[in-house]
């Protein structure tokens, strides 16, 4: 395929079929291997000796990541060193009744012959990210032209982001481009990511005799939840937040103390249901079901068709031996009404894009603990900071302790870049239409990339993936040849 100078769509596509050929025979060698994160050993094993069997010097550092050089197509060696980057980890999980497991069972790839689809057998079929590690394969086997080439397949993406935080500026030395194929809509460039933190409140509980004589549980539940970036600006109802404002309402005619207060799945989830243990005097038993059924319809006003399942019910319960004091009662509900919880600032540079969010993702409040995390994330820095000092504040107001945890770093629009300004050329000349240009609000690993080196040119494209991280993930493999025509146009033209 020596097409330097022609254009992959006037060349036209009487050689999609091979593309997909090799494409698929690496992927089918990719699935044979488990590889969730955190055991991506065997996956390692068999690359590392894939890249060796076609001569190319690789090397394997601590925390599993594979890198070699591969040399350029004859006549391009003076092109700028470009890295390919894609993650050899992946989710998996199988759907309810398939029996899988994930440490030792290989994926079963399905393809659908008519339509070009590839899912797997009843699990996740790890098209994030083998589908960017098939094609980066493809290109190191000399399927298209290119410059001087740097591949880098990292370790444990989905769980820590810690092979990519293992990369060093010596693994990067001389790369003025930096490729991340790990997107998921071939039409969409990906140039920015966020960082996230991790922000702990916790206090010793201090329970004493209720002082009432009756208890009731007031629940928040059926609510749609999701993920606390991708997910963050659709005005969804955090259980949580929600259930402890209303509460914290009641309280100002009702007098109660908490017994415990419990909600969320996961920091990096919205939280959909959450419960609260409240020991009051039993005459007051009346106006708590009849605020909470008041506060039903009004919640329900609120988020009308985003929470259409929204249920806030009340119910007897068995009176507590202890419940919190009532000063630090009154605080816990205090610090999570006052909490920054969903969007926090939009980008100026990106329609449409967040720039900054908080989730407050899990508390648990009871004798054995008071604890209330939330994950904040943000594509600058200093929006992220504002959020940690308004929490900072809150708790020492609140008389919680609050420690912070940077998790993962940002990824800023890079002003100016030469490599969106190529891809996007390419895609043009490729496609015929324009490449829309965005920002997601996760983390990406181009975020541990970018720090390592303010030069550094950084940009994510992928084919498209559809249900990543679910038993119903699927690949369209016509986006696989589009991305691949992209590459081929895109590599050569990388001055
Ligand atoms: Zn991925």
């Amino acid at each position: 395929m020596e097409r330097t100078s022609t254009p992959a769509r006037a060349a036209g596509r009487a050689d999609d079929a091979a593309v997909l050929a090799d494409f698929l025979g690496n992927f089918r060698l990719l699935c044979s291997v488990p590889r969730p994160s955190g055991h991506e050993k065997a996956v390692c094993d068999l690359l590392q000796d894939w890249a060796a069997d076609l001569g190319f010097a690789v090397r394997r550092n601590a925390a599993g990541n594979l890198l070699f050089d591969v040399p350029a197509t004859p006549g391009l060696g003076h092109l700028p060193l470009v890295a390919l980057q894609a993650h050899l980890d992946m989710v998996c999980v199988a759907r309810e009744g398939t029996p899988f497991d994930p440490l030792s069972d290989p994926i079963v790839p399905v393809l659908d012959e008519e339509t070009g689809v590839l899912s797997a057998s009843g699990t996740s079929l790890g098209a994030d990210d083998g589908a960017g590690v098939a094609l980066i394969m493809s290109i190191a086997k000399g399927k298209l032209p290119h410059g001087p080439l740097r591949v880098l397949w990292t370790t444990d993406e989905e769980a820590g982001m810690t092979g990519a935080e293992a990369v060093t500026p010596g693994d990067l030395a001389g790369v003025k481009y930096l490729l991340n194929i790990d997107s998921e809509e071939s039409g969409t460039l990906i140039v920015s990511s966020a960082a996230a933190a991790l922000i702990v409140a916790t206090a010793e509980p201090r329970m004493e005799a209720p002082a009432g004589d009756a208890a009731l549980a007031v629940s928040l539940s059926g609510l749609r939840g999701g993920h606390s970036g991708m997910e963050i600006a659709k005005g969804r109802c955090n259980a949580i937040v929600a259930l402890a404002g209303a509460i914290a309402e009641m309280r100002e005619i009702i007098p109660f103390a908490l017994a415990s207060f419990a909600g969320g799945t996961a920091d990096n989830a919205i939280p959909a249901k959450a419960v609260a243990r409240i020991a009051l005097a039993a005459k007051d038993r009346g106006a708590a079901v009849a605020f909470v059924a008041d506060m039903e319809r009004i919640l329900r006003a609120r988020y009308g068709d985003r929470e259409p399942s929204l249920s806030l019910s009340i119910e007897e319960g068995a009176l507590p031996p202890a419940v919190l004091a009532q000063p630090q009662s009154d605080a816990i509900l205090a610090y999570v009404t006052e909490s920054l919880d969903g969007v926090y600032s939009m980008s100026p540079d990106a329609e449409g894009l967040v720039e900054s969010s908080s989730n407050l993702g899990l508390v648990a409040v009871g004798p054995d603990g008071v604890e209330i995390r939330q994950m904040p994330r943000g594509s600058v820095s200093a929006r992220l900071e504002e959020i940690e000092v308004h929490q900072l504040a809150l708790g020492e107001r609140c008389g919680l302790a609050v420690a912070v945890e940077e998790k993962s770093r940002p990824w800023p629009v890079k002003p100016g870049s030469r490599l969106v300004a190529a891809i996007r050329a390419a895609y043009r000349r490729v496609n015929g239409t324009d490449m829309e240009v965005s920002g997601i609000h996760a983390g990406l690993e181009c975020g541990a990339f970018a720090v390592l080196s303010p030069d550094l040119d950084i940009a994510s494209i992928g084919p498209d993936i559809l249900g990543a991280h679910s038993p119903g993930e699927k690949l369209l493999l016509p986006s696989v040849t589009k991305t691949w025509h992209l590459l081929e146009t895109l590599l050569p033209s990388l001055g």
